[in-house]
């Protein structure tokens, strides 16, 4: 299992630890849940429900 210490997306460093696999950037307010092979991206929407960012970082 990785370790998020940069936000895939925008690359900055501020990044919050929300559950076992979930991180919340606060640059871009971003969610990102950590799979074994990939890290999956959502944005929070106005409702507050999340909506998948199209395109997955991969790990390592
Ligand atoms: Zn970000």
């Amino acid at each position: 299992m990785s370790l998020i210490t940069r936000c895939p997306r925008c690359q900055c460093r501020d990044i919050g630890r929300i559950g076992s696999h979930q991180y919340y950037c606060w640059g871009c307010c971003a969610e990102m849940v950590v799979g074994e092979r990939d890290i999956r991206l959502y944005e929070v929407g106005e409702d507050g429900t999340l909506v998948e960012v199209s395109g997955t970082a991969a790990v390592g």
